[in-house]
């Protein structure tokens, strides 16, 4: 059974792969600029665990839960895998405790409040700065979370004072049902400009299953990788789990 899990994985591994590489060949891009993230969020532990097998050791989840519980599951199962845990979902301020604990990186900084709050907790924690990206909401629906592009250089600024954080970079989610192209544009341009300031933030995290060759068009950094590695994850778990629900 886990065979077979396994030899499934293995081989939608290989078609993202051959997708990236494609698309970093097409953009005139080195493939090493572009880091892949299994998003393991509704798969179990166990899947997680084959990934690692697999060579893909930086995991992303969507909610504080769900991966707190995962995260230490993985860690029984490999406990020698080098696993990085990010966690790319709306997140709210009285979970900033919780996920500091698993979370080597949180790509969905949106907020001076949130970010705020992370902070405080690495500093509780006593755990080594957390590396944090600034997402930046791209679709005009602020609902979906996201800091408006206004707004960035000021969370931006925040973040380089504080003790926790460290600031590396700006991701964003595409909008729903539309051309991600103009939108992955207009993300691209922000996170240029943020580096004027701060040239130390130089992630640009953006595409996922569906948009991810014209993410690396425009320069991403890191494609978010759930449904073409790990298949569907059903109706209810899709609602559930969505970048802009509200859990
Ligand atoms: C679920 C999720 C992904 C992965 O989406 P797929 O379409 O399944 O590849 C990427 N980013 C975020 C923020 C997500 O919540």
């Amino acid at each position: 059974m886990s065979d077979d899990r396994k030899a499934a994985l293995a081989k939608a591994l290989e078609q993202v792969e051959e997708r990236v590489r494609r698309a970093c060949e097409a953009a005139g891009r080195a493939r090493a600029e572009v880091r892949m993230l299994a998003v393991t969020k509704t798969f179990p532990a166990s899947d997680a665990a084959l990934l690692t097998d697999l060579g893909l050791t930086d995991l992303a989840e969507n909610r504080d839960q769900e991966a707190g519980t995962k995260a230490a599951e993985v860690a029984e199962l490999r406990p020698d895998a080098a696993v990085r845990w990010h966690m790319v979902g709306r997140l709210q301020r009285n979970k900033a405790r919780s996920v500091v604990r698993w979370a080597d990186e949180v790509q969905s900084v949106d907020s001076v409040r949130l970010a705020g709050a992370l902070d405080k907790a690495v500093l509780a924690e006593g755990r080594p700065r957390l590396d944090v990206l600034v997402q930046a909401s791209i679709d005009g629906d602020p609902a979906r979370g996201g800091c408006p592009l206004p707004e960035l250089d000021e969370l931006a600024a925040y973040i380089a004072r504080t003790g926790g954080l460290r600031l590396r970079g700006v991701m964003a989610v595409a909008p729903l049902g539309a051309d991600p192209g103009p939108a992955f544009e207009r993300l691209a341009e922000a996170a240029e400009r943020l580096r004027r300031n701060h040239p130390e933030a130089t992630e640009l995290s953006a595409g996922m299953s569906g948009d991810l060759e014209q993410a690396i068009r425009h320069g991403s950094t890191c494609v978010r990788v759930g449904t073409a590695l790990l298949g569907g994850r059903g109706l209810a778990s899709l609602e559930s789990g969505s970048p802009g629900s509200a859990r």
